[in-house]
């Protein structure tokens, strides 16, 4: 009768809408072939970036970070770290002690950098930074130290020595004018001038792959590489010096910073890129830079997923087809609610009051496909990160000549710390695509900070060595 011809034509929307949204997902699915591919051509551009002739054109850029070597314990002194470009603006007083044994004591604060300040003048950034350190000193009650400062700056830098870096540009929320083509070593050293108050002596720029890579070093050797998966995407490993074609010299290795985010940058992942890729990239900060970068990481992992759940409400399939105010606004998915979203101990219900905290009024059908947006996204960018680590491994691995390499990774980023699943996909996609390599990944516990004075540590040291 006319009963059950209703109930037939809505079970047929509802298979049709369900395949048009597994349809919508399947883009992003990558199969290993596809993902053997990302590593390949990662390795392509990593080759492109250490080459002399390359080099300029190259995308990924293989920054030299003039750290050559990983600590060895002797590394001794009080210094002052500043660490910028995370989710956190922090300052940090950092006590390292050698001998047998070995301590590090750390004191710090967190700053906020208000959007106009990371947005506004330069000047008005340096300022603001200096300002911070100078309450953090009353806070210490350390006015009158000179401390050594190891600056760690995440950010793509030109090094040409330890202590100043050159801002290619800037990056995931920054973008302060008149910074670019700057020596950020020198707009700190003029900040601090211009406030009069207080004198120290910048050592160090480090990027915060290296201070994680370095923090995981002083306690496992084995660690030659860093990883960051938080706001921002990026690794460091140490490469052979006669592989580094910008720098002089062949012998022995020197830390890489690969500032993998800018892979893609030149179209050679535009077949894997989805249209809801486009689109965050068009209305990002930095459109056409980072691409990599916006498929892997936490700043852009939640966009992705709202340009998905607005393309399913304009289909009808979300939200009774109607687009709130809350879904048009960017940065609503922060990385803490999409690790709370797909976390397994999650009831649906409370899935559900997640979404209203943010503003969404879901069904309990809505909850079930918002997850499930959620999960593909992520587990997208887990894979992707893994195909470049793979790529990284084995480049290692072929540099040393060996069959089989045990090797470490300092990892740090709240993506990877909050994320219920993305580490352990991460893992496992490093460890099919590059078998010969068994990789250990180690949690870096404040990876920035102390990095950044271990870094700031040798510098002095290499200083004194200099005046000698
Ligand atoms: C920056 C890198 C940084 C990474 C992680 C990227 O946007 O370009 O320098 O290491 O974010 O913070
Ligand atoms: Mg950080």
């Amino acid at each position: 009768g006319k009963g059950a011809a209703m109930v037939t034509a809505v079970a047929y929307r509802l298979a049709e809408q369900s395949r048009q949204i597994a349809q919508t997902l399947a883009e992003f699915q990558l199969s290993k072939e596809q993902l053997l591919e990302v590593k390949d051509r990662m390795k392509t551009e990593i080759l492109k970036g250490l080459g002399k002739a390359t080099h300029d054109t190259a995308t990924v850029k293989m920054l030299p970070t003039f750290v050559r070597s990983t600590p060895d314990g002797t590394e001794n002194g009080d210094f002052l770290a500043l660490d910028l470009g995370g989710t956190n603006f922090r300052v940090l007083l950092v006590k390292i002690r050698s001998g047998k044994r070995r301590t590090v004591e750390m004191h710090n604060k967190i700053y906020a950098i208000p959007l106009e300040v990371m947005q506004g003048t330069g000047e008005e950034l340096f300022d603001h930074i200096v300002h911070c350190i100078s309450d953090f000193l009353d806070y210490m009650g350390m006015k009158n130290a000179r401390l050594p400062l190891g600056f760690t700056f995440s950010f793509p830098c030109k090094q040409t020595s330890l202590d100043a870096g050159i801002l290619l540009t800037w990056t995931k929320g920054f973008k302060a004018t008149d910074c670019e083509g700057e020596d950020v070593a020198g707009l700190l050293r003029e900040g601090i001038k211009r406030r009069e108050e207080f004198d120290l002596d910048v050592v160090a720029v480090v990027n915060d792959t290296v201070g994680t890579m370095m923090t995981c070093a002083y306690e496992e050797p084995t660690c030659e590489i860093g990883l960051i998966a938080g706001t921002g995407s990026n690794a460091c490993y140490m490469e052979e010096m006669r592989n580094i074609e910008m720098v002089e010299g062949d012998e022995g290795r020197m830390c890489v910073n690969m500032e993998w985010g800018a892979f893609g940058d030149n179209g050679c992942l535009d077949d894997i890129r989805t249209q809801y890729d486009v689109a965050v990239d068009e209305l990002s900060l930095n459109a056409g830079k980072q691409r990599y970068e916006k498929m892997c990481s936490g700043m852009y992992l939640g966009e992705i997923v709202r340009n998905i759940l607005i393309d399913l409400t304009k289909r009808g399939f979300l939200f009774r087809g109607q687009i709130s105010e809350t879904l048009k606004t960017r940065g609503i998915f922060e990385t803490k609610f999409l690790s709370q979203i797909e976390s397994d101990r999650l009831a649906l219900l409370q899935v559900r009051s997640i979404l209203q905290h943010l503003g969404l009024d879901s069904t309990c059908d809505d909850s079930i496909i918002v997850k499930e947006v959620c999960g593909t996204v992520s587990h997208r960018a887990a894979q992707l990160c893994g195909a470049g680590m793979a790529a990284v491994v084995d480049k290692i691995r072929e540099n040393r000549g060996l069959d089989h390499l045990d090797i470490t990774v300092g990892v740090d980023g709240t993506l990877y710390k909050l994320h219920p699943h993305f580490s352990k996909i991460m893992h496992q996609t490093v460890k099919e695509l590059a078998p010969k390599c068994n990789v250990s990944f180690l949690l870096s516990e404040d990876g920035s900070g102390k990095g950044a004075a271990l870094i700031t540590a040798v510098g002095c040291r290499m200083r004194q060595q200099e005046q000698n």
